[in-house]
């Protein structure tokens, strides 16, 4: 489990998910949530790019 920051400053988790093929980004709102996973910032609605976050 990583944590990473949106661009606004918004924290985000980053775990990774086994697809089956490839192990993809799944950004999730805290490291004790096993569910939801998010494809925009809760903050700010940007959308979460492993690579453009820090
Ligand atoms: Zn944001």
């Amino acid at each position: 489990m990583q944590k990473r920051f949106c661009a606004c400053g918004r924290a985000v988790y980053v775990r990774y998910g086994w697809t089956g093929a490839v192990w993809t980004p799944e950004f999730i709102f805290s490291a004790r949530d096993n569910g939801a996973r998010l494809a925009h910032c809760p903050a700010c609605g940007r959308s979460l790019e492993i690579d453009s976050l820090r």
